[in-house]
């Protein structure tokens, strides 16, 4: 059976503006999502990667209307009802916030400190005309058990929490409301690795459990691989590469892509490739390259990268997308020379600059 959309984005477009001077005129813009087309599927976990500053979280918050898009089409496939959500006014939006929800990365600043547990979870409950009070504590008991918290804990303030836990006070916050699908953003990048692999597990437990579809955004390479179906790779508020988490592992098309899967450490040293290194740093998304956006730290860059934009296109039939120009180039490069593309490249012996920092 073909995988049913639950989101459909077409031409996303989020810019902000940049101002200048005593009358705060408009100078240009940050264009920080920057037509991206992208299906999600219902049930799917979908990871959105790439470097701080590459737009993956100001996807994430325009797909939620949290922040509005200046273009494009967001379509939410809702049974058998479609609504494009940047066209709702915020009244007409509030029956679709309850099904898309946001786990931050740092739930501490999206819980009220004055507030216990109870107070911040019953919030959206009430909003949403969900029970009598009686009943939403045995609401929000349950969900504290589901993320693995005693109920006795809805009466505790944020500041009596540990990380991890407030992390689960977060994802039982965006269960409240019984959603659809959940964006979560960097959920795990501000906790121990020990406490990350707990948090991962619940959420893919919850997932499979309440039939959730995930948008995962993170810069870390190494936990998509575990959890995601699918994995879009950012740069420059545009999408370089997306396809299925074992394709984009095995064959990896973008150079992009390869720096950044280069990037990650390796117990395996027999699996240890060598680290690419990029030149210069990631330039302004005020004024981004012409052409292939990627060419000026690209050592495989060509007149025609610097001229031409290349378009997102497919690669075999398992819906592998690349915007790159040389892929084919690349690829017989790997196939005639029996080597990794990766060995032509910068190789990392000097603790050169990485792409992976968040
Ligand atoms: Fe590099 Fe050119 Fe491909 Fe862009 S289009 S990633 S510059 S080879």
């Amino acid at each position: 059976m073909a995988p049913e959309p639950i989101l459909t984005l077409r031409d996303v477009r989020t810019y902000f503006p940049v101002k200048k001077g005593v009358f705060r005129s408009t100078v240009g813009h940050v264009k920080a999502v920057d037509g991206v087309d992208l299906d999600v599927y219902r049930g799917e976990v979908l990871g959105l990667v790439g470097e701080s500053g590459c737009g993956k979280t100001t996807l994430g918050k325009s797909i939620l209307q949290l922040v509005r898009p200046t273009g494009g089409a967001i379509a939410f496939h809702d049974g058998d009802d479609t609504v494009d959500l940047p066209a709702l006014s915020h009244d007409e939006m509030v029956p679709y916030r309850k099904k898309l929800q946001i786990v931050f990365q740092d739930p501490y600043s999206s819980l009220n400190p004055a507030f216990t547990i109870f107070g911040s979870l019953e919030d959206p409950l009430i909003k949403y005309g969900v029970g009598s009070r009686a009943e939403r504590r045995r609401i929000i008991g349950d969900l504290l058990e589901a993320v693995n918290l005693p109920r006795d804990y809805m009466d505790r303030y944020p500041n009596e929490f540990s990380g991890g836990q407030r992390q689960r006070v977060g994802i039982a916050r965006a269960l409240c409301i019984e959603p659809e699908l959940i964006v979560c953003d960097e959920p795990v990048s501000a906790l121990d690795v020990s406490v990350q692999a707990q948090v991962l597990h619940l959420l893919m437990e919850l997932k499979r459990d309440r039939g959730l579809t995930y948008i995962f955004i993170t810069h870390d390479l190494s936990v998509t691989e575990y959890i995601c179906d699918r994995i879009a790779v950012m740069y420059l508020g545009r999408i370089v590469e997306l396809a299925s988490a074992e394709d984009l592992y095995a064959d990896t098309l973008h150079p992009y892509t390869q720096a950044l899967l280069s990037a990650i450490p390796v117990a395996d040293l027999d699996k240890k490739t060598k680290r690419i290194v990029l030149d210069g740093d990631v330039p302004s998304p005020v004024n981004p390259p012409s052409g292939c956006p990627f060419h000026p730290r690209c050592r495989h860059a060509t007149d025609t990268c610097k001229a031409e934009r290349p378009k997102l296109r497919p690669f075999g039939d398992r819906g592998h997308l690349a915007a790159c120009h040389r892929v084919e180039e690349l690829q017989d490069i790997v196939a005639n020379d029996g080597h990794s593309i990766h060995s032509e490249k910068h190789v990392d012996q000097s603790g050169g600059k990485q792409p992976t920092a968040n």
